[in-house]
């Protein structure tokens, strides 16, 4: 094995900014559900924001709140309280330490944001089913919690080409909420403030899009821990005009890196793809351990899940059907192995990492064997380590450690 040096990963300047920008958006939402004055919805990470967005709502992501339980490390001291109340220790650890953290009162924000107390209770929660059932069950018991209504998109799974069929029954599920949403909110619908939103949203898609694309070039000037930052904004300011903003800065800058061939690992000598859920806890510790290696993991479908490409402000109920149903976790295997394919070209990788984790199924691709299918195919070389994206009970850092290092010598071998 090559003598291996220290290595670092490459402070982004922009990321000040997104922590302004991070910190008003909880600012609003606490406002607004202390003081009742604007409406808060609840929302799935992949669900209709769009819709909420143009009837007035503030919009909260409970997904977001999970990352940060996961990314706190308060996640796993807090799964067991919902484990108590019925809720499996093999399901969505996302689902089991929100809900641990609200049995328990205690919330990241209030460590973050000096003067949020709690979460936003909501008016509305609004799931899709693209991304699993878990999101259904999860807001399920929020609503019961707090007397809130609760409306759902059912998503068809599994699927291999997006036809008319799937995204018109979609579509109508999304029209069929109108009514309902606009009582609550107490806002008459206006479409043409849904096309405003959804262009704004296609602009933030556009621009995250073209983030994560820089990472195509040698050396790649943003990691996949990088990306599962600032991803923030793409996440849960999207259909706004600061989303939009923060993303051009982003962009300028990491353009700069490109145009002077700054990596953002040092020395980059191999190029990875992150396969499923990030190991929250775990960001920076990964972070290191790969950039010790001169190892840049440079891109991941994690991140992508936030590219909406489809959005089409002409058409914004059928696009917007269409963008939630074309994500890689609503598709096929044969449909992902074809992205997938399509990622290994486009970001020249070396290898894959798959992340199998726990809780997550959906977000787990190895267990059916496609890392053993697309190695055959396309000859790059795989590795599946577990753990989980919350529940750090599930996960080895020994073993995680040994796994990638050894995995790493042997694309030296191949070198
Ligand atoms: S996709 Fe996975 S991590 Fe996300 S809500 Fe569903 S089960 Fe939880």
């Amino acid at each position: 094995m090559a003598e291996k040096h220290k290595s670092t990963r490459k402070k982004i300047m922009a990321t000040e900014e997104m922590k302004k920008i991070m910190a008003e958006y909880f600012y609003d939402l606490d406002s607004a559900s202390k003081n009742n004055d604007k409406k808060v919805a609840w929302c799935s990470s992949v669900g209709p924001a769009e819709i909420l967005r143009s009837l007035g709502f503030y919009v909260y992501f409970p997904e977001n709140h999970g990352a940060m339980l996961g990314a706190t490390r308060m996640a796993t001291d807090l799964i067991p309280y919902a484990n108590a109340v019925g809720y499996s220790p093999e399901i969505c650890s996302y689902l089991t330490s929100d809900v641990g953290a609200y049995l328990q009162n205690v919330t990241p924000l209030s460590k973050a944001y000096e003067g949020i107390e709690s979460i936003p209770k909501p008016d509305i929660l609004v799931f899709n089913t693209n991304q699993c059932r878990d999101v259904q069950d999860w807001f399920g018991w929020f609503a019961k919690e707090f007397k809130a209504p609760i409306l759902g998109i059912n998503t068809h799974r599994g699927v291999t080409d997006v036809s008319d069929t799937h995204v018109n029954s979609i579509a109508n599920q999304m029209e069929g909420m109108i009514n309902p949403l606009e009582k609550i909110s107490g806002n008459t619908f206006d479409l043409n403030e849904l096309k405003k939103v959804l262009s704004l949203s296609r602009e933030c898609s556009n621009l995250w899009k073209e983030v994560l694309d820089t990472a195509a070039a040698k050396p790649s000037p943003l990691t996949f821990f990088d990306g599962t930052i600032h991803m923030g904004p793409a996440v849960v300011l999207r259909g706004t005009q600061k989303a939009v903003d923060y993303y051009k800065l982003l962009l300028a800058e990491l353009k700069g890196r490109v145009k002077n061939h700054e990596g953002a690992v040092e020395e980059e000598r191999f190029r990875l793809y992150w396969e499923g859920m990030p190991i929250w806890g775990r960001l920076r510790d990964h972070s290191v351990l790969f950039a010790n290696q001169k190892t840049c993991v440079v891109a991941s479908t994690y991140c992508n899940s936030w590219i909406f490409s489809a959005f089409d402000a002409h058409h914004p109920f059928t696009s917007m059907a269409r963008a939630y149903t074309e994500l890689f976790i609503v598709r096929s295997d044969k449909a992902k192995e074809e992205y997938l394919k399509n990622m290994i070209n486009f970001f020249k990788i070396d290898g894959i990492i798959y992340h199998d984790s726990k809780t997550c199924p959906n977000n787990s691709n190895n267990r059916y064997g496609m890392p053993q299918r697309l190695e055959k195919e396309t000859g790059i070389p795989s590795l599946i380590i577990n753990g989980d994206l919350n529940d750090l009970r599930c996960l080895s850092d020994e073993q995680t450690k040994t796994n990638i290092e050894a995995f790493i010598e042997q694309l030296e071998e191949k070198d």
